[in-house]
């Protein structure tokens, strides 16, 4: 391990900034630690307003190439981006679990390669993207899509490479030169990408890669007159600061936050697929913004969902991600565990009852825990924990069920367990989410929309939705020949 470079599970990584093509040193580093055992894995380059004004200058000055770049050319080099991560999967699926301490097997089955896809995705995407015209009056309305110029792009640590290309594909498609800025707490898998990036082709300035502290890069980032789109994924408070800071330039936004998603279990439900889908909450720790935190399950069948609940959440086995008997791996940082273990004391200490759970382990690993008799009001069913804490609580109606369901400041996700498709759809239709899961979980269309309402977010990602944001829609009008207007 030197200041510019690491070997993480037998994979060289540039700890350096990746800017115009070039990697960049900072005076400074910062420690990157494994959340495996705690033991530091990478000095990484601690950039500043320096480097942050450098890779937008850089972007800025790839734009115009990579803008006129044909669609077929670009979606060429972002298959040739696919191609890369699918060669170097196990690397990526190594390296990433080491950093952030997600399964082994889930990277490497499930994340890197719907990373290759979300390159290919967008590629193949970019090249059916047509509006149809319009006429009015004779005229001709013809609807392009312009790309908008330098992004920046800021990620979080829970699933860092997956969330990054959803961001970094689409933009790219667009015609978009990007300045990407990894999470702290797991920076490694984009340094990898912006060689593999590089490696495709990707002229220089294209992709460009900030390490660093948020509060120390992300200002001159997100304020920069240049930058012309900002799509950020992680918290609601430093979501709130990015918002004031994209305000002086009316930067547009993307955000997608956090949650605090239900899953409604109803009498009718086939209860073994419903406690299935609620232990399934528990994956990554708990650290999903997805994750269904707040199970609601009807009066009638509670009893006996807790007793096979806690039957299944038992035989979880919590240990080394890259065991692939592991089913649920580490906390991403000590102050994660803290920060978990604070609610969990503080739940607690108001009346919950910790039915499983309710504790932290060894290192950075925290019990599975599930909390009863607690109130609709209090912190634990109204804040975002991410970790592996779920609370129940129970429902006797419909109306009921909805009322608790939507009664958060997020609206991110809900998920239905019920045997009845009429009440599936009728509950569907008064829930405050982006995405409403029914009987399953997690399962989505690359086209179809991903985002949250209120505090879980602005805008919506995916399919068109992801041009729409990326891009500049511009509309000509177009005379007939020989038009003359006398109005
Ligand atoms: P975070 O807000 O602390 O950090 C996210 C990113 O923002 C990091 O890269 C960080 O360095 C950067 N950042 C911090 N301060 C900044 C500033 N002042 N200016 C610019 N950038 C700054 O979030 P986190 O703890 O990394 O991630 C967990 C949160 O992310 C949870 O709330 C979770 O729900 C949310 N999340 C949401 C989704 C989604 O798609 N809705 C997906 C994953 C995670």
């Amino acid at each position: 391990m030197s200041e510019h470079r690491t070997t993480v599970a037998g994979v060289a990584v540039d700890t350096r900034h990746w800017i115009g093509g070039q990697r960049v040193a900072s005076p400074r580093t910062f420690t990157d630690a494994s959340p495996i055992d705690g033991a530091p894995i990478g000095e990484i380059s601690r950039g500043t307003a320096v480097e942050a004004r450098a890779a937008v200058a850089a972007a800025k000055a790839a734009f115009p190439g990579w803008a006129a770049t044909p669609r077929a050319e670009r979606a060429r080099l972002l298959h040739a981006v696919a191609d890369g991560v699918e060669k170097r999967t196990e690397e990526l699926a190594n390296v990433e679990t080491v950093d952030n301490g997600a399964l082994l097997r889930s990277h490497r089955r499930g994340v890197m390669p719907r990373v290759a896809h979300n390159f290919r995705f967008f590629a193949d995407w970019l090249l059916t993207l047509e509006h149809e015209d319009f006429a009015t009056r004779g005229h001709t309305n013809h609807v392009t899509w312009d790309p908008a110029g330098p992004c920046v792009l800021i990620t979080p640590w829970n699933a860092p490479l997956m969330l990054a290309t959803w961001k970094v594909a689409p933009a790219l498609a667009a015609g978009n030169t990007v300045v990407l800025k990894p999470a702290e707490w797991s920076p490694l898998t984009a340094s990898l990408l912006a060689d593999i990036a590089a490696e495709a082709g990707l002229p220089a300035g294209v992709l460009n890669v900030v390490q660093g502290y948020g509060s120390e890069v992300g200002d001159a980032l997100t304020s920069h007159p240049d930058v012309r789109r900002i799509s950020f994924t992680g918290s609601v408070p430093t979501a709130q600061h990015i918002a004031a800071s994209a305000a002086a330039n009316l930067t547009p936004l993307s955000l997608e936050l956090g949650g605090k998603s239900p899953l409604l279990v109803f009498a009718d439900a086939d209860l073994d697929l419903a406690v299935d889908l609620a232990v399934e909450q528990y994956d990554n720790a708990g650290q999903v913004c997805l994750a269904a935190t707040r199970l609601l399950v009807e009066e009638a069948v509670a009893e006996e969902f807790t007793r096979r609940f806690v039957a299944k959440a038992s035989r979880l086995r919590q240990g080394d991600p890259r065991e692939e008997s592991t089913d649920i791996g580490p906390t991403i940082h000590p102050r994660q565990v803290a920060k978990i273990d604070g609610f969990v004391r503080r739940a607690l200490a108001a009346g919950a009852r910790a039915v499983i759970g309710g504790h932290p382990g060894e290192g950075q690993y925290y019990a599975p825990t599930l909390l009863t008799d607690v109130r609709q009001d209090s912190e634990i069913v109204q804040e975002e924990v991410f970790g592996p804490v779920l609370t129940l609580q129970t429902f006797t109606s419909e109306d009921d069920a909805v009322h608790l369901a939507n009664d958060t400041r997020f609206g991110l996700a809900a998920t239905l367990a019920t045997g009845d498709p009429e009440r599936a759809e009728r509950v569907t239709a008064r829930l405050v989410a982006g995405t409403v899961w029914v009987n399953c979980f997690f399962v989505r269309d690359l086209k179809a929309p991903f985002g949250g309402s209120r505090h879980s977010g602005i805008g919506r990602e995916g399919g068109t939705w992801s041009f729409d944001f990326y891009c500049d829609l511009k509309n000509t009008v177009t005379a007939p020949k020989g038009w003359k207007d006398h109005g």
